[in-house]
Order: structure tokens, then sequence, then C-alpha cells
């Protein structure tokens, strides 16, 4: 115990822990109590402030100086709020001013209120547990939110301690601002408990952490559009106070700028700069903050917005948290997104990306929806690629597969990318075209299509490979009102494009639902035709003008049905054209016809040329004329018997090297003939280029003559100008006396039609050739 007098400050130690200190326990000179067992450091701090009467400021709590001595000044001046708190009620004793300017209490109001008001930690437990510590630790710290008289808070660092004060014993109380890195370090903290904590809405969960960490009044997370949803719209929301109107609209200017990239920092007197919004302007927020969400690639995905009614030392641990929470807010939205399009995965085509028929049939009826309201018109296109199968077939999935993705991806780049591309099934695409003003439009896009298609494709393993589309394009409202028929009516047009030739484009014309029905059963049942052996051959034969002998025939096709009889070719051709079917069909038709000729040469010796026709189709094929040179060596007929007929509406621009073919066919020795002469558009001048032996002059013509003075100086013409070019005329459908006349008169050549015979069976052309012979005499061959 100190025996002397006050000069010399005495530290008690008591044993162990537990004891509490009153003023009346206090012995004179004992400034304070420390309890046993003590830490070293702890006894020469209290040593340092008791003997050299030197409170510190900065690092330490101040020591409490008494009023009206000579340190005041240490206490008034100091950058932390000090206050002295009597122990014994908990009410306030004395504060500086710091703690006066920083809480906006006024003086009077603090002085000898209760220290629990201002400590906000503490609830009734904590303090026990905390006057424990006191007990023996001297000076324990917490960090604590502080009231403000206005209702706001902000974190401080506390610290209280015992003290001597006017000779008996205080609480001393240091409140220190938390500092930059203390601050991150709590946004830190904040940050690590949303992504360790379960919420099930994160961006509430971030929203939350950062109202809570910087005492914000307004946090408003808002996340931008994505594709079709343009609108940015607010994902999370904090308000500490109620907010009548609507929250996001509010922000509008504060909005647009911080989208475009812009970190918006206003410490204080927000309210009055010149672009804010009238919203926080009127609500007069002092600061406002908005921070650019950031997504991985550091791309704009949202914005958060921020405001506080008092001022706030914005400094870059601020600035660095919020764009922490900012990427953990980013993160947060792109998860979301790719939750979002996982679900939608289901709706796409994985190999192209594109939407299937699942997701393309939602957009076409939403589409539909949308033209309704406006009164518009759209426009659906169904793609088919030329002969996919076969590509397939002979070149592999792994081509086939990048033959799709090229499709897709030309597509896609030559419609606007508001239009949908979807793949519909296999080898069909599908898009949906709106606001379309004409037809006209969406016709010049088909061709677009058609042409970008033609372009060769460059395969993985470097080779090239064409590939060619058909395109059925229908409108709505014109042909359908509903997805279901529209799709299948441009499905419809689709089909008679592939009629076409292929690689080319059709827009829709009203077939009455019964005939297309009845197409498809027939189309099911033309594949069997051939293997059922229901085709036949006829032969129409052709007669000189001159001498009326036969010189020729044309082999034409017939199906024989089992139930239907014979089909005319005019009704079943086209179906086997638009299947692909006619490629084999043609070949059989060769084949059996150039038999026949070759029999009919060899029995009966006549030299009779013969015609045989080839589709479009089969012209397209690059092995046309090896088959024609292996047919012709199989069947022993000597190439010049034998004429290929290729009808005039087929343009040289849809058959790639149709020319070359044809002349391969001429090198073989065969004869090209020009059929159905004058029902096509070509120029005289493409008929000059065009590698023709014969020309037939077609029906429509000679059914005419004697009526129409016009078609016969159409037949006129065009004698003349084939016997310019050296081309022998056959005129087909020669039906009467008159037509015969005019004809023989004019010099046509070869002459075909009813008038003379009808296509023949091979036994009817048998009959007849030996009727021939019998009247040529004796039946003794003869050559023609
Ligand atoms: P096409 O090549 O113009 O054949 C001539 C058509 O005229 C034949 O019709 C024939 O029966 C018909 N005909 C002949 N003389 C007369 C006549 O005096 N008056 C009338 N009104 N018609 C006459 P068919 O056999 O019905 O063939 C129609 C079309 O089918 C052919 O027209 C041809 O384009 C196509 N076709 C026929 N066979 C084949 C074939 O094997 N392959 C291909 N690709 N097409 C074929
Ligand atoms: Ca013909
Ligand atoms: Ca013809």
């Amino acid at each position: 115990q100190a025996q002397s007098g006050h000069a010399v400050p005495v530290i008690g130690i008591v044993a162990g822990r537990g004891r509490q200190w009153t003023a009346g326990d206090l012995p004179a000179c004992v400034v304070e109590w420390l309890a046993s067992p003590i830490r070293a450091s702890d006894v020469q701090a209290r040593l340092d402030i008791a003997m050299a009467q030197r409170p510190a400021v900065a690092q330490r709590p101040a020591a409490p100086p008494a009023p009206g001595d000579q340190y005041r000044f240490a206490f008034d001046g100091s950058l932390d709020e000090l206050a002295l708190v009597d122990p014994a009620s908990g009410r306030i004793l004395d504060v500086n001013d710091t703690f006066v300017r920083r809480s906006g209490y006024a003086r009077t109001r603090l002085i000898g209120s209760r220290i629990d008001g201002f400590d906000f930690v503490l609830g009734a437990d904590r303090r026990d547990a905390l006057a424990q510590r006191l007990a023996s630790e001297s000076s324990v710290g917490v960090r604590a939110r502080k009231p403000r008289a206005d209702g706001g808070t902000y974190p401080v660092d506390v610290n209280i301690r015992n003290a001597m004060h006017q000779e008996r014993v205080v609480l001393f109380y240091t409140f220190r601002e938390i500092e930059e890195l203390s601050r991150l370090q709590e946004a830190m903290v904040a940050l690590l408990r949303v992504a360790q904590g379960d919420d099930r809405d994160r961006a509430e969960a971030i929203v939350r952490g950062i109202a809570e960490w910087l005492g914000l009044d307004v946090v408003v997370a808002i996340e931008t559009g994505v594709d079709n949803v343009p609108e940015p719209k607010a994902a999370a929301a904090y308000h500490r106070f109620e907010i009548d109107e609507g929250a996001s609209a509010r922000y509008d200017g504060l909005l647009r700028q911080v989208l475009a990239g812009e970190e918006i920092v206003l410490g204080h007197d927000a309210w009055a700069a010149p672009a804010i919004d009238l919203s926080l302007r009127e609500r007069r927020f002092e600061c406002v903050l908005g921070v650019p969400v950031r997504g991985e690639r550091q791309d704009c995905v949202g914005a958060l917005l921020m405001a506080r009614r008092d001022p706030m030392t914005v400094d870059m641990a601020v600035l660095a948290g919020l764009r922490l929470f900012g990427h953990a807010l980013g993160a947060e939205f792109e998860l979301r997104r790719a939750r979002e399009q996982g679900r939608s995965d289901g709706l796409r085509d994985p190999l192209t990306g594109l939407p299937n028929r699942l997701l393309f049939n939602d957009r076409l009826n939403s589409a539909i929806a949308e033209a309704h309201r406006g009164s518009e018109m759209l426009a659906v296109i169904f793609v088919d690629v030329d002969r996919f199968k076969t590509i397939n077939d002979s070149l592999g999935h792994a081509v086939g597969d990048q033959v799709l993705v090229a499709v897709a991806r030309r597509l896609k780049a030559t419609v606007r990318g508001t239009d949908t591309v979807a793949r519909y099934a296999g080898d069909e695409f599908t898009l949906i075209l709106r606001h379309i003003v004409q037809r006209d439009d969406v016709m010049r896009i088909a061709e677009k299509i058609v042409r970008a298609m033609e372009v060769p494709l460059q395969l993985a393993d470097g080779l090239e490979l064409s590939i060619t589309t058909s395109l059925g394009v229908s409108f709505y409202p014109d042909d359908a009102t509903d997805a279901e028929r529209l799709l299948k009516q441009a499905d419809v047009a689709m089909y008679s494009a592939k009629g076409m030739g292929r690689n080319n484009f059709q827009a829709y014309v009203a077939v009455s639902e019964e005939s297309h029905r009845q197409r498809l059963a027939l189309e099911a049942k033309l594949r069997q035709a051939e293997r059922n052996g229901e085709l036949r051959v006829f032969f129409q034969p052709q007669v000189d003008a001159l001498s009326e002998d036969i010189v020729g025939m044309e082999a034409l096709l017939r199906w024989e049905h089992p139930e239907l009889g014979m089909i005319s070719p005019g009704f079943f051709v086209p179906l086997a054209e638009e299947t692909g079917l006619i490629i084999s069909i043609g070949e059989w038709v060769l084949q059996a016809a150039c038999r026949e000729a070759r029999r009919w040469q060899q029995e009966y010796g006549v030299r009779l040329r013969l015609g045989v026709n080839l589709s479009p189709l089969q012209l397209r094929q690059p092995t046309l004329v090896r088959t024609v040179e292996s047919v012709l060596q199989q069947t022993g007929l000597e190439a010049r018997m034998l004429d290929l007929e290729v009808t005039e509406s087929i343009s040289a621009k849809s058959i790639p090297n149709l020319i070359t073919t044809l002349n391969g066919l001429r090198e073989l020795g065969c004869g090209v003939s020009l059929d159905d002469f004058g029902t096509g558009q070509s120029s005289l001048d493409y008929i000059k280029r065009f590698p023709a032996d014969s020309i037939k002059i077609d029906q429509a013509f000679v059914r005419n003559i004697g009526l129409d003075p016009d078609d016969e100086a159409i037949v006129r013409a065009t004698l003349s100008m084939a016997h310019d070019l050296n081309c022998k005329v056959v005129a087909e459908g020669v039906e009467t006396e008159e037509h015969f006349q005019f004809l023989r008169n004019e010099g046509c050549d070869v002459l075909q039609g009813f008038l003379f015979c009808r296509p023949l069976s091979v036994a009817s052309f048998d009959n007849l050739l030996k009727e021939r012979a019998r009247l040529l005499g004796a039946g003794t061959p003869q050559p023609v």
C-alpha cells in the first residue's frame, strides 16, 4: 500500500478476476487496479501514463484529463470521440467536442444521458461480459455502430477502460471512426458472409450487405436487359425508410450514366449537383453513389445505385469495397443468366445453337400475335438442304454436321438480327421475318439466301463442297392466320421449289388441302413402285414428214398402279422430281428404252432413233455422262441412235455445268434435243449457244395451227432459225391432217402425235414393227 501523498500514483494489483471497483474501494494514491496475472505491456503503458502524465492521443486512448486542467485541450482536440462515464450509473459525465460534432447531439442532451444509447452495441448480457473483462483486462475494445441525432449510424471502434477522474474511477470511452483499411476489412467480411451464406436471393444479400456496411438509406441493384427484354430491371433493393413511389424509375438519369460505365461519387451535397435526378434532389440526399456492375468480360451487366441522407467521406476503401460488391453482384447476374440459359438449353439445337422446333413454334406464335396487334404482315421461310441425305450417306455424318452448321451460319448472316432462324428438324430450317411491308422484300431475301448457299463450302479437311437449298415462303395473314398452317404452307411451297429443279425459292400458292394429302399418300406409293416393278416404258413413234415412215420413237414413262391403273407421267414425274426418286427412275427408263431399241434394231433391222427424257435433277448429277455411257455399253445401242431430251424451261443458271454436261453427252455421240420449245423464256441468243442437235416444237403451238396466226408465225420462225443453226425440227402433238400439211409445207423434219400413233406398250410396238416388216416385204429385215 502506498504511504505517501497524492504526488505518487499507485497502481494496485488484486489477485484473480471477478473483483469490481467502486469509488469507495479506492485507497488514496491508487490510480488503478490491475488484476493478476498481469500483462507486462499493460503495466508498462499504465506506468508511462501515470508517471509521465502524458495522455496518448493518437495511438492509445487518452488518459482522462480533469476538466479545466492543463490537458483539457487534448481531450477536446482529439480526433476520436471521447466520453467519461460513471461506471455505477452508466451515465455520461463528459464528452469532447468531436463527440458532440459527429453525433449531432447537443452537449446538454448528452451529459447525464446513459451511454447505452450511444455505444449502441451493448445488450444487457454483452454489457455484463464487458464489465467482467474490464475488471481484469483494464481495457476492452468492440466494434459497434454509433447513432447520430438524425437517425443515421456509423461504424466505430469502441475502446473502454477504467480511469481515474477527479479521484474516482470512471469508464473512459474512445470512439474511433473506422479507418479506410478497417472499412475495407468490413466490406470483405460482409462479402464473405454473402459468399458463405445460403441466401436464396444473393443479390438481395449483397444489397443488404452494402447498406449495412456504409449505413446507406437506399441501395438498388439494377440488372441490364438481355436479348429480347432490353429494359433494365431492379434485381434487389434496400430502403431504410418507406419509399412511396416506384423506386428504380426515379433514378433514370443516374442509371443511364452508370450503365454507360461511369462511377458516380457524390459524398456530400449530392442533392445540389446539377445532373442529379429530381427524386434524389427532393429527398435531399447528401450522398449519392453509383457503381457499374461488370461481368466476367468487364462488360456492364448492371448498376448499383446508392444514396444516403448524411454525407460520407468516400475514400479509396469505400470505392474499392463497392467495386468488390459490384463484382460479386456481376458474377451473380451472370450465374443467373447461365442458369436461365441452361433452362433454355432444351429449347436450342446443340449442334447449331439455333432455337429448336419447340422454341420456334413459341416465337412464331408470339410473332403472329404481335403482327395481329399491329396489323402487320410476317413471313415464314422453310429452308431444306437439297439432297442432304446423299451428302450424309456418302460423305459421313461429320461432313453432314459441318454442312448444317454452315447453313445455320449463312442463314443468320443473311437476315436481320431480330429475325428468328431455327433448326426445325434434320436438314430443315425455318425463319420468321417480321414487319414485312411488301411480299417482294421477302422474295428478295429468299433469293439472297439461295445465292448465299451456293458459295462452295470449305470443309474441315480442306475439301470443297457445293450445297444448294430449296426455300418455301408463306405469309401471314394472306396464306394462313395460325402458326401450324403457315408453316405447313411454307413447307408445301418448299416442295414446289424442289419440283422446279431445286436451288430455288417459291411462295405458297393455294392448292387444296385434299390434293396435298393425296400427294403425300402417292409419294409413299411411288417409292415402292420402282421396287415392285410397276413402272413401264411406252414408246411413241415419230415419222418422217415427207415419207411418213417411222424413223424414231420417244420413250415415255408410265406407272401401272395396282389399283389406280395406268398413271400419266404428267402427274407423278413432278412428284418423283421433288423426292429425288426421278434419278433412279430415270436411269431405269434409259436402260429399259435402250434395251428395247437395240432389240428392235436386231429383230426387225430398223434403225430407229430413240428419244429419252432427262429431268433437271438428272442433269445436275455430275455422273450423268458416265451413267449414259455405261447404259449404252451394257445395252449395246449405238450412241448416235440416242437423243436425250432436255426441256427448254430449265435454265443453265439453276444447273451448274449444264453446258459441259450436254457437250459431254454429245462427245459420247448422243444427240441433244431441246424439248417443249417455245414454252420457256429463253432468249434466242441463249438458244444459239445451247448445244442442241434437234428442237422439239411444243404441242401448244402445233395445237393452234389453223387457229392462231401468231402461233403459226412462231412455228415458222422456229423452223427457219433451227435450220439456220443446223438443227432438225420435230413437231409434237400432231393431231390433225391440217397440222400435218402445214408442218410438212413449212419444212418440218419429223412429226410425232396421235394422228400417226399414240404411245405404245412394248408388245404393241413389237406388233407395229412386225406389221411394218410384213408390209415392206416377206418379213426380210430391211434397213430404214
Ligand atoms: P413430253 O416430253 O413433252 O412428252 C410428250 C407428251 O405428249 C407425252 O405425254 C405424249 O403422250 C404426249 N402426246 C404425244 N402426242 C400427242 C398428241 O397428239 N396430242 C396430245 N395431246 N399429246 C400427245 P406423256 O407421256 O403424258 O408425258 C408427259 C410428260 O412427262 C412428257 O412430256 C415428259 O416431260 C414427261 N416424261 C415422260 N416420260 C418421262 C421420262 O421417262 N423421264 C422424264 N424425266 N420425264 C418423262
Ligand atoms: Ca419429250
Ligand atoms: Ca415435249
